[in-house]
């Protein structure tokens, strides 16, 4: 019987699926090392638990008495896309949709699922065209122009799917928040025309060092965010932050 490793399953969630209620599927296991990761104990492929996909059908079967999808994010989901792709298949059979939230640096995977995900929230977590910013950003400063290779291949495989498709950018000071950053983020997307600057928080981080460093203001996070509005007329672009959750921001 087929199985999956997840760090967990929660019911009913209104912030992961964009307009809806989802249950969540945090899948265990991650290929990068994000120093400012919330969730380290959910990188190592050996942590979390083993379940047959049957089970968390089950699971999924009484989420959805009161939600209207399900969304997939980790960990990296896309390190268990067969599972993914069975989970999202048996979503719709069910008569309800799926998303993802993937850190775009696995293409083949990304290729096999996008056409059976409703929605795909892609992290661009430093822009690809500065290497060494991403590799520093994703914990891995050695494999920069490995990670911006495959994280542009996975873009250029969206470009089919833009219109179900969010760019992510979780805003570090100090990573990849100058305003340069953000820009060449913006120019990495083509056809995405829509991007969300997440705030960074240090209160759990993989890396130590991060919780002295206090996160970006709203007003900061409002600045990019006009800035990118005002340069690019037809991007949708949106933060979040802790203090006010998810705002659309125009120029
Ligand atoms: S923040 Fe980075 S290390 Fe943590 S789960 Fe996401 S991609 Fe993996």
């Amino acid at each position: 019987m087929e199985k999956a490793r997840l760090q967990g399953l929660v019911d009913i969630s209104t912030v992961d699926y964009p307009g809806k209620v989802s249950c969540v599927v945090f899948f265990q296991g991650c290929n990068l090392r994000c120093p400012y990761c919330q969730n380290p104990s959910g990188i190592s492929p050996y942590g979390g638990e083993e379940a047959t996909l049957d089970d968390i059908k089950k699971r999924l079967d009484e989420a959805f008495t009161l939600a209207d999808a399900v969304h997939f994010s980790g960990g990296e989901p896309a390190l268990q896309w067969k599972a993914v792709a069975h989970l999202a298949d048996y979503a719709h059979k069910s008569g309800k949709l799926a998303g993802i939230s993937t850190n775009g640096t696995i293409p083949p995977a990304i290729s096999r699922l996008a056409e059976k995900l409703d929605f795909i929230a892609v992290d661009v977590k430093a822009p690809p065209t500065i290497p060494d910013v991403l590799g520093r950003t994703v914990g891995l400063p050695s494999r920069g122009e490995e990670i911006a290779e495959k994280l542009l291949k996975t873009l250029e495989i969206l470009q089919s799917h833009s219109r179900k498709t969010e760019a992510r950018t979780t805003v570090v000071p100090g990573l990849n928040d100058k305003p340069e950053h953000i820009v060449a983020v913006a120019e990495s997307l083509g056809k995405i025309r829509s991007i969300r600057l997440n705030q960074f928080r240090n209160t759990t981080t993989l890396d130590p060092k991060l919780r002295e460093v206090q996160p970006p203001s709203r007003e900061k996070l409002l600045k990019l965010a006009k800035m990118l509005a005002s340069k690019y007329p037809d991007l949708k672009v949106k933060i979040w932050t802790i203090e006010a959750g998810e705002e659309e921001v125009t120029p």
